[in-house]
């Protein structure tokens, strides 16, 4: 690699001014802060790549909806009620590709907490279940570190269909399903949600968020507390940014009165 431009910081590539989109930028931004944390004052990169991230990002592509959608009931009175809606929902292209509606599991009644993902997942997709693949694993095990089991809380996502490859879900696909994670937020009655990662946050708010900045920073959602922190596939890929994420996690213990338990 050409060696023709060095970094001093993550502030020299603008990367700590007001970052609009998720993303690409944002894993280079916590590397650079990976870096910074590890002492790091000095990195060498290809001018060719600095320019390559100058450039404004492509707008999203527009994903044509071609499926008719038809109006979501506002007055499901259960859980199993909205749960069967959605197993026969044709409103958005998801429903196209996908193997089984992935609704969300969990105690529907009062919950302390509810996560919140961005959708399903390849094994979500034929299981039926939410975040039981490796990002699963891993937020099942952030669960058992904060003294609950999965059982306890709910688990649930913006869309209830695999996006195909994974990629993220988009604006329309979001807003057509938002309607029921509503209503299933407003049948369960969690004390506190539980946003993971930027694209959760941004089905949840209505608009782009940055999670590197958002993060354990408390929110709003329709008068419920709302924590963001690290999708645990993002955690996966950047085990480094796991104490980010226990520290928001501790802190959601500590509006609800409660101490992690101690290590055995
Ligand atoms: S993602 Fe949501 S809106 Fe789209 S088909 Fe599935 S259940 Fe319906």
């Amino acid at each position: 690699m050409t060696a023709d431009s060095t970094i001093e910081s993550g502030d020299d590539l603008g990367l700590a001014a007001e970052t609009t989109y998720c993303g690409l930028l944002e894993d280079i931004e916590s590397y650079l802060e990976y870096q910074r944390d590890e002492g790091a004052v000095r990195l060498e990169v290809d001018r060719a790549v600095l320019e390559e991230l100058a450039k404004e990002p492509e707008p999203e592509a527009e994903v044509e909806i071609t499926v008719d959608a038809t109006a979501i009931p506002d007055d499901f009175q259960t859980l199993e009620a909205v749960s069967a809606h959605i197993s026969t929902c044709t409103n958005c292209e998801l429903c196209k590709t996908r193997t089984s509606t992935v609704p969300g599991e969990g105690c529907g009644d009062g919950p302390d907490i509810m996560f919140v993902g961005e959708g399903p997942g390849a094994e979500e997709d034929v299981q039926g279940r939410p975040f039981v693949g490796k990002a699963g694993q891993l937020l099942t095990k952030m669960i058992e570190a904060m003294g609950y089991e999965r059982s306890q809380l709910y688990i649930a996502n913006v869309v209830k269909c695999r996006p195909p490859n994974n990629r993220k879900p988009v604006k329309e696909e979001m807003e057509l399903c938002l309607p029921y994670l509503r209503q299933q937020i407003g049948l369960i009655k969690p004390k506190i949600i539980v946003g993971l990662g930027g694209t959760a946050m941004e089905g949840l708010l209505g608009h782009p968020v940055g999670i590197t900045r958002m993060r354990g920073v408390w929110q709003d959602y329709e008068g419920i507390k709302l924590m963001p922190t690290f999708h645990p596939s993002y955690l996966l890929r950047d085990p480094s940014k796991k104490k980010e994420a226990w520290a928001d996690l501790k802190l959601v213990l500590a509006e609800l009165g409660k101490e992690p338990p101690a290590r055995k």
